[in-house]
């Protein structure tokens, strides 16, 4: 499916999909229940020889879950799609899906961490080695698949925003004769759908964009018909990390919105981050909207990027000074977040605490929510005089 520019079309669409439902409510009911029963004994037992598909325990089908994640293929431009009880659930059960003992993964390098530490994990420990590429370098790339199964991408990263050419990685998987996954949180099914772009699997934490209200956990794996079967056959029932109904009821509101949201965490983004290039104290921005084009296939921006200060800057009192942006982890809702690199930095207790993701100890993530651009704006100025005044 091709989005173009023209939210507004897309959220018909999205509108359009709805079947009338019962009482013909505006929105679909909510489908609370962990089982379903059977009017009979025949149908009881025509439904466990599969001669007929209809709920029988939410862990394995659910109504609600089911309409999001109908809704979630539709935007994807996928046969199908299942969903988890988180991102790391979709991502865990999808990379499990498809290795095993004995072979071999390549990654791009600045994963999302808790993807990295999995592999460094749980993973190692099934003997299933992954080897970290430059993801820009797409003949680094090529070399380093030979004998692997699986490409894992994400583009752009989470923290210092490197973009792939996604269409041209995947050619090299399918070279290989292996299969590619990519973690598309980042820039949503509004800006960029990776299966249009060759990919095998897309999948996402719904917990950021496609919510987009900070309330709700959860993630959403997509491509065709054969690859979905394979997720819904052993990892989705038996590892069990389900998607539960009110989540998915939650989720159904919020891709209700989710193009005009990308659309104004884009505008806003892309303005704080031109304003923030232009300052003294500011090193470098890491924004892909900044560069001459975008890669390939991507067709926005989003509201996560980040940034660098020049050294001599007081990041712990141009943090405590802010009042729209809030110190918090995650993105993808309403509002405006950071992080400073410095104490992601400090995170020692985890496996693998050498590997820094591309974080700098002089880097700031921001996440641009929805409050206005000019007080943003005039939140991170005010913070910005503060860290820089000489006491
Ligand atoms: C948050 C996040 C995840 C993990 O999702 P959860 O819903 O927190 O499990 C995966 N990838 C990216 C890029 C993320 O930001």
């Amino acid at each position: 499916m091709s989005h173009g520019s023209d939210f507004y079309d897309l959220a018909s669409l999205i509108v359009a999909h709805d079947a009338p439902h019962a009482f013909e409510a505006v929105v679909p009911p909510i489908v609370q229940t962990s089982l379903f029963t059977f009017s009979s004994y025949e149908e009881m037992v025509a439904t466990y020889r599969g001669e007929k598909a209809r709920p029988v325990y939410t862990r394995g089908l659910n109504p609600t879950v089911r309409f999001f994640e109908e809704m979630l293929a539709k935007l994807e431009g996928a046969e199908d799609a299942l969903g988890f009880a988180s991102g790391m659930a979709a991502i865990s059960a999808s990379v499990l899906s498809f290795v095993g003992p004995g072979d071999r993964i390549v990654a791009v390098r600045h994963v999302y961490p808790d993807a990295f530490r999995l592999f460094g994990t749980l993973l190692k420990r099934l003997q299933i080695e992954v080897t970290y590429v430059d993801g820009r370098d797409e003949a680094a790339v090529d070399k380093a698949m030979a004998g692997a199964k699986l490409l894992y991408l994400e583009s752009p990263t989470s923290w210092v925003m490197e973009a792939h050419d996604v269409g041209a990685l995947a050619a090299v998987a399918r070279r290989h004769g292996a299969l590619s996954v990519i973690d598309n949180s980042w820039a949503s099914p509004i800006f960029q759908n990776p299966l249009s772009l060759g990919v095998d699997l897309v999948l996402h934490s719904a917990s950021k964009y496609l919510g987009g209200h900070s309330d709700v956990v959860s993630g959403v794996v997509a491509g065709s018909k054969a690859l979905i079967d394979r997720l819904r056959a052993e990892a989705y029932p038996y590892l069990g990390g389900k998607m539960s109904p009110f989540d998915a009821w939650l989720l159904i509101r919020g891709l209700r919105t989710l193009p005009l949201r990308m659309a104004a965490h884009q505008a806003s983004a892309l303005e704080i981050a031109t304003r923030l290039k232009a300052l003294d104290v500011v090193e470098t921005v890491c924004h892909p909207g900044l560069a001459n084009q975008l890669p390939p296939g991507l067709n926005g921006t989003s509201g996560l990027f980040s940034f660098i200060f020049k050294p001599g800057v007081d990041i712990r009192a141009f943090a405590n000074h802010l009042k729209l942006f809030k110190l918090g982890v995650s993105w993808g809702g309403h509002e405006s977040l950071i992080v400073p690199g410095e104490v992601v930095l400090e995170q020692k207790a985890q496996p693998n605490s050498a590997h820094t993701f591309g974080i700098s100890e002089r880097s700031v993530r921001l996440h641009v929510g929805l409050e206005g651009t000019e007080a943003l704006w005039a939140d991170l100025t005010s913070a910005i005089e503060v860290a820089t005044t000489p006491l």
